[in-house]
């Protein structure tokens, strides 16, 4: 019953918290999905609402702010300035009949976005703090939300360094000049059971955000 697009208006009416997941759609490897992050944002979202009656999931913002992806194919980005607006708008509209609207953030690329404007309140999905992008956390999250989306065949090892060694290369030149195969980290031993741990670990992180 948490489903937005499925209520009636006057179900809605005074709604306590309404979450907006964000996402993207990027290159995730040669392995996962473009839609990974949005698939990680809406299941987060979902879960946390199970847990906080009176909430709402909105549908996803499925397109970020992915310009450092934007050398490989099939990468749809929006840029920080219109993922701002969109956000801002939303959460403007959504506030006339709602007392909370929080965005659930599964893609780093959006943070500059989320962080621009006092009228948006976001919380992160934390799986791009635990490795960067399409590794063994993305990759075992995907095993465990949508199977059949997950290419195992194809995955490949990518840039295992850390952060603060590649951002400066990555912020010049985007991913592709720091990982070729547009992977950072490792899908090596990623499985669903770990991809449900995570989902855990990261739900009762945004319920604890949430207060
Ligand atoms: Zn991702």
């Amino acid at each position: 019953m948490s489903h937005l697009p499925d209520a009636t208006s006057s179900e809605t009416a005074g709604a306590a918290l309404v979450l907006v997941p964000v996402g993207s759609i990027e290159q995730h490897g040669p392995h996962l999905p473009l839609d990974t992050d949005t698939t990680i944002a809406v299941a987060v979202a979902r879960a946390v609402a199970a847990e906080l009656p009176g909430t709402w999931v909105a549908p996803p913002l499925s397109y970020g702010s992915s310009g450092e992806h934007q050398s490989f194919a099939g990468t749809a980005s929006i840029g920080t300035d219109a993922l701002t607006h969109v956000a801002v708008e939303l959460a403007r509209s959504l506030r006339t009949w709602a007392d909370r609207v929080v965005f659930v953030n599964a893609h780093g690329g959006n943070l500059t976005a989320l962080r621009a404007s006092d009228e948006i309140e976001w919380v992160p999905c934390a799986t791009e703090d635990v490795d960067l992008h399409a590794g063994f956390t993305e990759t075992s999250l995907m095993l465990h939300l949508r199977p059949a989306s997950v290419r195992l065949d194809r995955a490949e090892v990518g840039n295992t360094r850390p952060l603060r060694e590649i951002l400066p290369a990555m912020m010049a030149g985007g991913v592709g000049a720091v990982s070729p195969n547009g992977v950072l980290g490792d899908p090596a031993g990623a499985s669903a059971a770990e991809g449900e741990r995570v989902l855990e670990a990261m739900v009762a992180d945004v319920v604890g955000r949430l207060g």
